[in-house]
């Protein structure tokens, strides 16, 4: 037996094929989890660079791949390093607002920004579900 809950996937990706389902709120909910993700991809791509470097001490026949990962890794990290600080501020001082209620969607410096409103509850992962509010 199915659950009536097992559809919501297909439904969300109706509603990403369909523009004209997205309510207003959808675009700026979509901007912001853009922000949320390149504040949220800086922190895994330090911790790669850490692992990298640990890892080249600690096992050397890795090494030919290691400058291959740490490269490609260093590459993101100093493209991303900028806009991650701008973003990462703009969260910091409340300068992004949600969607929902036009508050400050978190406030305080985040390494892992979360993925709802910290005022309303607002969840910008889940669009199409709170149309009515
Ligand atoms: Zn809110």
């Amino acid at each position: 037996m199915r659950a009536p809950g097992t559809l919501t996937w297909s439904n969300d990706v109706a509603v990403v094929m369909d523009p004209s389902a997205i309510p207003d709120l959808g675009d700026r909910a979509r901007r912001l989890r853009i922000y949320r993700l390149l504040v949220n991809s800086f922190t895994p791509l330090l911790a790669i660079a850490l692992l990298v470097v640990v890892l080249r001490w600690t096992v050397p026949p890795l090494l030919s791949l290691l400058v291959f990962v740490w490269t490609a890794d260093a590459f993101l990290l100093a493209a991303l390093a900028v806009p991650w600080l701008l973003v990462s501020w703009a969260f910091a001082f409340g300068k992004i607002k949600c969607p929902s209620c036009e508050g400050p969607f978190t406030s305080g410096f985040h390494l892992w920004v979360p993925k709802a409103c910290q005022h309303c509850g607002y969840d910008i992962t889940a669009r199409g579900k709170r149309r009515d509010s």
